[in-house]
């Protein structure tokens, strides 16, 4: 089993980076990405507890990149950790990061949810609106952490506030400089029209990009078979990942259907 897009405390997951690599070498994975939000924080910790274990750690990073006002994500797969182009960017992007986190806090100042405002930027040097959502179950604030989306922190509701990443383009030079493949991450969520998705597929192809997550998360068939016919003619390789933030009884890393046969895995290039 291969999974190639998950979280740990370096960004929004709640397992710390060591405790997500034994979590996933027992749950018997071959390969293991670590892709935190614009950080590689959490690289090291994963790389010395996968050490001596059957687990390859794939040294990743989930990037926030800006395409036609819309808010995407790349994930990173095989990058360099020391590359100095690569920490740079990373650098902005944090920025950017705690910049909304303020945008975001003050809207909920605002909206009288200033208790859920200051666990939330107290919380990490690395804020995502699920810490966000995460401080607004702990104050009561919401039921569940979907609700907190739904009702504040999703585009178009009242604390939504749109990051200042990087673009499309410069975000995927920065992964390839870094020696990395640049993944479209879970495609389906962005839920584009089919004129809209040619479009980005064709920038993300034209930029450098060289595979997209044809499995991901919960994925059903349906799902998998429209991203593998997109990979097909867009000649990208197909990746395959969890997007693991937290354990759940029915959710482990790992926890994805197979690949179809028929796609070739990103995972060739480097196996
Ligand atoms: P950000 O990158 O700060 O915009 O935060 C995005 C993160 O919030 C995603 O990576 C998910 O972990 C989480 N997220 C986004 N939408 C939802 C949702 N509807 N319910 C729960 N978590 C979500
Ligand atoms: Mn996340
Ligand atoms: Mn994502
Ligand atoms: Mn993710």
């Amino acid at each position: 089993m291969i999974d190639l897009h998950t979280h740990s405390t370096a960004s929004d997951g709640t397992l710390a980076p060591a405790d997500l690599v034994r979590e996933a070498a027992a749950q018997g994975l071959t390969q293991l990405a670590l892709t935190d939000h614009d950080t590689l924080a959490g690289l090291s910790a994963a790389r010395a507890a996968a050490a001596g274990t059957g687990l390859r750690l794939v040294p990743g990073v989930e990037l926030s990149v800006r395409w036609e006002g819309l808010s995407l994500h790349i994930v990173g797969l095989n990058v360099a950790s020391d590359d100095a182009g690569l920490a740079a960017g990373l650098v902005r992007q944090q920025a950017a990061r705690l910049e909304r986190a303020r945008a975001i806090a003050e809207r909920l100042r605002r909206l009288g949810c200033g208790a859920a405002a200051e666990r939330a930027l107290a919380d990490t040097a690395m804020p995502t609106r699920a810490h966000f959502a995460r401080a607004l179950v702990a104050t009561g604030d919401a039921a569940d952490t979907n609700t907190a989306f739904r009702r504040w922190l999703r585009r178009g509701r009242p604390a939504y506030v749109p990051g200042a990443w990087v673009s499309l383009a410069e975000g995927i030079a920065w992964i390839r400089a870094a020696g990395g493949i640049a993944v479209l991450a879970h495609p389906l969520r962005y839920a584009l029209g089919s004129a809209a998705m040619k479009r980005l597929l064709g920038a993300f192809r034209d930029a450098g990009g060289e595979a997209i997550e044809v499995v991901s998360g919960n994925a059903t068939p349906h799902d998998i078979g429209i991203v593998l016919e997109q990979a097909r003619r867009f000649g990208l390789l197909a990746s395959a990942g969890s997007d693991f933030h937290a354990p759940a009884p029915w959710l482990a890393p790992g926890r994805l259907a197979p690949l179809p046969a028929t796609a070739t895995p990103v995972w060739s290039r480097w196996t």
